[in-house]
């Protein structure tokens, strides 16, 4: 097996995980996103294949006892989301570097999966206070929900250690600097 073919990010939301991960798809082409499986049905104009694969429960099921999943989860009764072995040969057969955007446990399980090919970043906010001005500027939750969010948060910086690199989104210009010098790093 080569080096160096998959990244994960993890993050508190809020964080600036996803201002992190356009920017860095704006400078280097080489990255494709891990489409999940979910058992759910498309909603709207969900495309099989695009938003998700979507499957039946069985045939989701049958793929656990296959053994084909990084990890997979029951989120909702009868609704199973999860992240197919698959997913990483077929984006890597393309020639293109698999990108994984994962809460921080799926983050750790993938990591320990792949070991020396997979390459853990976790994006940390500089201060909890500085995270619920940012999601409270961002205006896209309620207050209730910002702070589940806060409380989350303040579980997932414990993980933090566990990962190989931590990015400090304090100054984005300097995150966005240590983050292209990250991954030209890894990808060399
Ligand atoms: P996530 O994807 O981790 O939930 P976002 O990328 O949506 O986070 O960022 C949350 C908010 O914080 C957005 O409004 C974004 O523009 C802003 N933001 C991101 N990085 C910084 C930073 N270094 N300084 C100030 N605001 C930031
Ligand atoms: P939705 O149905 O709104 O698309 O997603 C519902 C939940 O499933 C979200 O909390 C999302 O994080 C989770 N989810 C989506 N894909 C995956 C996956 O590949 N693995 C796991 N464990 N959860 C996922």
């Amino acid at each position: 097996m080569s080096k160096g073919n998959l990244i994960i990010f993890s993050a508190p939301s809020g964080s600036g995980k996803s201002t992190l991960i356009n920017y860095l798809m704006s400078i280097m082409d080489c990255f494709e996103f891990s489409i999940s499986a979910t058992s759910r049905a498309p909603r709207g104009t969900e495309v099989n294949g695009k938003e998700y694969y979507f499957l039946t429960p069985e045939e989701f099921k049958s793929k656990i006892a296959n053994n084909e999943f990084l990890e997979w989860e029951e989120v909702y009764t009868n609704k199973f989301y999860g992240t197919l072995k698959s997913e990483v040969n077929r984006i890597n057969a393309a020639g293109k570097v698999a990108l994984f955007d994962v809460d921080v446990v799926g983050g750790l399980n993938i990591k320990k999966f792949y070991g020396e090919r997979a390459l853990s970043v976790f994006i940390q906010p500089p201060s909890i206070a500085e995270l619920r001005k940012r999601l409270e500027s961002r205006a896209t939750d309620s207050p209730e929900v910002i702070e589940s969010r806060i409380a989350k948060a303040e579980k997932e910086l414990t993980y933090a250690p566990q990962f190989d690199k931590i990015i400090v989104n304090d100054d984005l210009e300097k995150a966005k600097n240590d983050l292209k010098n990250l991954i030209s790093d890894f990808l060399k």
